[in-house]
């Protein structure tokens, strides 16, 4: 790799951030008799994580290569992420790391540089691939010993590219404590201004600070009729308007965006654009159940992903027949599409499946609903949002009692209310973890 191509990388790579670890798991503490056996002979604490070596092999399935991180010590986690074909970025916690000596492999055309960065209270890793490698990294623990294995799986252009799609690269810069320099090997350090512009785009990215509330239907598409000709489209925009209202007040650091705020048409793939745009970092889509039984009443919350059951698939139909009655084309979701995306949002929807139950929590503990629970399923307004997504059925108007609650302000405020309290409770889940 030339001396450009890296100031070149480094350069796209300052101005994006990760916000996604693919992999962050806790393992357990390595075996204690060792460690005290060890401490008797060593002046070193306890605690130092040896690492050793790093070495790099051809998959004995033939399927890719494993890349070996030998350790003495089993590390308190890590992480991993793949934001680009030739990019991996591991992050390994441990309070203290111990890389002197350390031995790097043999590089080859396939693995081109290893390179580590001691941060406060880890190390970051970066491993260039070469460009012509197309592969999808995982990483795990090694069964037998103390090391960490990143498997390298040999894919096509189009899965590796909807994969490091969801992650955004780190720049270890910005965590790097300057007096401990780097351990190893780095490119020349930038100016203090360009880490400055670095780290104000960066904190903007993780601040949880915009809400895009997506009432369903609307103009010429009603939604559900339900008992006494209520008609969806209007119970939900005044839902909206309320849980909007509240975010503004009780949240003023949130801005909210409304996909419509008037009885007017929006087709689906539009209101993915207006969230998309505004850079949105929770997409909320409200709707309200209809049933040719009077008889059933509750809320459900849906996440993105592969209908795990019929009942689902039938909301599914029903919410996201509107877009084909509007759309020119027809658009099918297919299974496929579904699981392309669920390979590319993969972070978005374990991060959705979360706000979906902190709702879904809400609902049934304190507004008192009865909860029909939180289910995948594959509607196009969620597959539009480049965000974590939930949809909220939030009740039936085919049923008598439970429609009189949700054309109520009563009724309203308290649905609203509850989706308002997990939204915030989310955000400051959300920013604890960012610091
Ligand atoms: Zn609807």
């Amino acid at each position: 790799m030339t001396h450009k191509s890296l100031l070149w990388r480094f350069t796209l790579f300052s101005i994006m951030v990760a916000v996604f670890s693919l992999t962050n798991i806790r393992v357990q503490g390595s075996n204690p008799a060792f460690e005290q056996n060890e401490s008797r002979f060593s002046t070193s604490s306890d605690d130092t994580l040896r690492m050793n070596r790093i070495s790099f092999t051809p998959r004995s399935d033939g399927l890719g290569y494993v890349i070996r991180f030998h350790q003495s010590t089993r590390v308190d986690s890590f992480s991993l992420i793949q934001p680009a074909s030739d990019l991996i970025q591991l992050e390994f916690f441990h309070s203290n790391i111990d890389t002197l000596g350390i031995q790097f492999p043999t590089y080859n055309e396939d693995v081109q540089e290893v390179r580590l960065y001691k941060l406060e209270n880890s190390y970051g890793v970066d491993i260039y691939l070469g460009q012509q490698l197309q592969v999808i990294s995982n990483a795990y623990t090694d069964m037998q010993s103390k090391d960490i294995l990143v498997a390298l799986t040999y894919s096509s252009t189009r899965k590796v590219e909807v994969f490091t799609q969801q992650f955004l690269a780190r720049n270890w810069y910005l965590s790097l404590n300057p007096d401990n320099a780097l351990d190893v090997l780095a490119p020349t350090m930038p100016s203090q201004v360009n880490l400055d512009q670095e780290y104000e785009q960066v904190k903007g990215k993780l601040r949880f600070d915009t809400v895009i509330i997506d009432p369903g239907h609307g103009g010429d598409d009603p939604g559900n009729i339900g008992y006494r000709n209520i008609e969806e489209k209007d119970v939900v925009l005044s839902i909206s308007k309320k849980l909007g209202s509240y975010i503004e007040e009780y949240l003023p650091d949130v801005k909210v965006i409304y996909t419509r705020e008037t009885d007017r048409y929006v087709d689906l793939e539009e209101r993915g654009s207006i969230a998309n745009r505004a850079e949105g970092d929770l997409f909320i889509s409200i709707h309200a159940d209809g049933w040719t039984s009077s008889s059933v009443y509750g809320s459900s919350v849906f996440f993105l992903g592969l209908h795990r059951s019929d009942a689902a698939f039938e909301v599914m139909k029903r919410e996201n027949s509107v877009f084909t009655t509007h759309s020119q084309e027809l658009f099918n979701l297919t299974e496929e599409d579904l699981l392309i995306y669920e390979l590319a949002h993969s972070g978005y929807i374990a991060t959705s499946e979360r706000i979906a139950y902190m709702i879904e929590d809400q609902f049934r503990t304190r507004a008192n609903r009865k909860s029909r629970g939180v289910k995948q399923a594959g509607f196009v307004v969620l597959y539009q949002a480049s965000m974590p997504a939930v949809l909220i059925e939030t009740g039936f108007l085919s049923n008598p009692a439970e429609q009189r609650f949700l054309t109520s302000d009563y009724g309203q405020s308290i649905i609203a209310s509850a989706i308002f309290r997990a939204i915030r409770d989310y955000k400051i889940e959300y920013e604890k973890n960012q610091n």
